[in-house]
């Protein structure tokens, strides 16, 4: 099978993002792989530190298998916002195709040794590594879209140099969560350009970019929810960031978790009676199913690419 490297390439050459998509039930997991081959579109698999705790590594990696065994489509497991050394060197050990290191947090020199210490291992065993540089907001870390925590492009491709990254996530005005933006959202496509400029057909990814969508919110408000305000990036402008920069990978949580509530919401208001979790979990599952169908067709462009 092809490597994540090909399609990194074949992206930037062609316009489109492979979607890197979070999962920490299986009824996601089987959602992910099922429209990933129906599509004919290859998909990066992402677990965080979280799923792996929640799960157990080796529950993950046996489920991941079996996925791959099942469906054709070409699937590829990755770490999500791995915070050291050790949880990168376990999950390439234990033959995962990508890690992520993020060390954004640190001061640029700290995050550059530590980056360049997991890409050392991880390239020996051929995997794959993403870094991030700059602060992505978000609700967890209190972070605000504030210049200086932007992607500086200078110190950008110093650190891909440095580090001999595979791929770099940066900071242009996303961020994690449902609450992304009070009022429109922005990026900031001048920064993007400029990191372009500093690093030709370098592999970039956003993070924090999913679109919150508003009939969901509204439905799941509406069925006893409480995410009122919640907002996130136009599709509009990631779609540009994918047609016409080097974005390669695109990473989406929030979006399917709102969908798999939205669908067990509705499934158990619905049928007050039930307590066969197979019925409002397979109501999730569809909702998943047709967030990420709707992200491969209409937003990464990523069908009938394997
Ligand atoms: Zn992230």
């Amino acid at each position: 099978m092809k490597n994540l490297d090909f399609y990194y390439k074949k992206a930037i050459k062609q316009g489109f993002a492979l979607g890197a998509f979070n999962f920490s039930n299986l009824e996601t997991l089987k959602a992910i792989a099922q429209t990933a081959e129906a599509t004919k579109s290859p998909a990066i698999i992402a677990v965080s530190e979280g799923a792996l705790e929640y799960f157990g590594a080796q529950f993950v990696l046996a489920n991941f298998s079996v996925v791959k065994k099942l469906f054709k489509a070409p699937l590829f497991l990755h770490l999500d916002h791995g915070k050291s050394f050790e949880i990168c060197k376990k999950c390439v050990d234990l033959g995962f195709d990508s890690v992520m290191i993020d060390a954004s947090q640190l001061e640029f020199d700290e995050n550059v040794a530590l980056t360049k210490k997991v890409c050392d291992y991880a390239h020996k065993k051929g995997v794959m590594v993403e870094g991030e540089l700059g602060q992505i907001a978000g609700i967890e870390d209190n972070l605000s879209n504030e210049e200086n925590h932007f992607t500086n492009p200078v110190q950008a491709k110093l650190f891909v140099e440095k580090t001999k990254v595979d791929s770099l996530a940066v900071a242009i005005g996303t961020s994690h969560g449902a609450y992304k933006y009070a009022g429109e959202s922005k990026l900031r496509f001048d920064i993007l350009s400029e990191i372009e400029k500093c690093l030709p057909n370098f592999p970039l990814v956003l993070h924090g970019a999913s679109s919150v969508d508003q009939t969901l919110v509204k439905s799941i408000n509406k069925l006893g929810g409480k995410i009122k305000g919640a907002r996130g990036v136009d599709e509009k402008l990631t779609k540009l960031a994918i047609e016409n920069h080097n974005v390669v990978k695109i990473n989406i949580d929030t979006d399917l978790r709102m969908a798999f509530t939205e669908g067990v919401r509705s499934s158990l208001k619905e049928h007050p009676e039930n307590i066969d979790q197979r019925k409002y979990c397979l109501e999730g599952q569809k909702g998943v199913e047709k967030v990420v169908r709707h992200k491969i067709d209409n937003l990464l462009n990523s069908a009938n690419k394997k």
